[in-house]
């Protein structure tokens, strides 16, 4: 979550009401038409979570990881199973958020910085509520709002490293790096998750999908695509089993929906179909918990954060992973327009 995204989920929910009619009446249409077939053709199946299970989960601001899996994160601990969570940014850029953090209009770099440090915190107090150690933690400090542009012309180091204009960054702080030279371009940011993953070695990964309409998230795929693709050439005998989650995606999801949550209706179901996780009611409340320790987040968006407690989470797998980046246009910037 984060970054920019509340004028919109504002306006969008002025809107709820009325988009949640609308789709609810295009739910009970496709019953009405389908509804047996649906059911017999659509089963929802259940992620399987071992004690083999190895979960890298690639969030692209603190609280993503909580919104998406912090039933899957539970289940992971409870099986003793291994999990490393990596932020792609601190979530610094969210202008809203700082400045109802700061108290000013107009925010300096340093006040950006300064909520960076503070979303890292809440993070590590979030995964403590989760059973989840710091050291399970990696915050790569990318910068927020800016990945997609890492996607294309900040790639390689034949121009200037792009440059935030929130912290006027261009670089990861130097403890936050594996490679010291890392700065924010595409190519820096691929390598790092590429080393990452070369060294855990997950049986799983769970990012963002494409289609997810925050533009970090939308990037976050690409870039973990891509990593995995580095990965590949230098192991072909390594495989992960790749899982996409969906945060932002119109004014899903909708508060009339039931207790489990329902994917949104227009959004496929990828190559195996919706995979689901039922939460007992212990682990929503430690869910509910463990995103109340996002108080920067609740400030702002309680309603849209506690609508991700349910008694389930979704999941599912992307038709493709064949990724090679720089491109020329991201997919992703067409979703920049709806941040300002
Ligand atoms: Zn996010």
């Amino acid at each position: 979550m984060c970054g920019g995204m509340t004028h919109w989920l504002r306006r969008s929910r002025i809107g709820l009401t009325l988009t949640a009619l609308i789709a609810l009446w295009f739910i009970a249409s496709l019953r009405a038409d389908s509804h047996a077939t649906r059911r017999v053709s659509s089963p929802r199946q259940t992620l399987s979570i071992t004690a083999d299970t190895r979960l890298l989960i690639v969030a692209p601001h603190p609280d993503d990881e909580v919104l998406a899996a912090g039933g899957v994160i539970q289940r992971v601990r409870s099986v003793n199973g291994v999990l490393r969570i990596v932020y792609l940014t601190d979530g610094e850029g969210y202008r809203e958020g700082v400045q109802a953090e700061e108290h000013k209009a107009v925010p300096k770099p340093s006040d950006y910085r300064e909520y960076g440090l503070e979303r890292k915190d809440e993070a590590r107090h979030a995964l403590r509520t989760l059973g989840i150690g710091s050291d399970a933690l990696t915050f790569l400090g990318f910068p927020n709002e800016g990945l997609s542009r890492l996607m294309t012309v900040y790639w390689s180091e034949r121009r200037a490293a792009y440059r935030s204009p929130y912290t006027r960054r261009d670089r990861p702080l130097k403890s936050e790096t594996i490679d010291a030279d890392t700065k924010f371009r595409g190519e820096d940011l691929t390598q790092e998750l590429a080393a990452i993953i070369g060294e855990f070695k997950p049986t799983m990964i769970l990012v963002s999908r494409r289609e997810d309409q925050h533009v970090d998230h939308c990037a976050a795929w690409f870039f973990v695509a891509d990593a995995m693709g580095d990965v590949f050439r230098v192991e072909p005998g390594f495989d992960a089993d790749l899982i996409t989650y969906i945060i932002h995606y119109y004014s899903w999801p909708f508060e009339t929906d039931p207790p489990r949550l329902d994917p949104p209706p227009d959004l496929s179901s990828g190559v195996s179909g919706w995979l689901t996780v039922p939460l007992t009611t212990r682990e929503m409340e430690t869910k509910r918990r463990a995103l109340r320790q996002y108080k920067t987040q609740m400030r702002v968006m309680d309603w849209f954060l506690e609508g991700f407690v349910r008694r389930s989470e979704i999941f599912s797998r992307p038709a493709t992973r064949h990724v090679v980046l720089p491109v020329r246009r991201s997919p992703c910037d067409a979703f920049i327009e709806s941040h300002h």
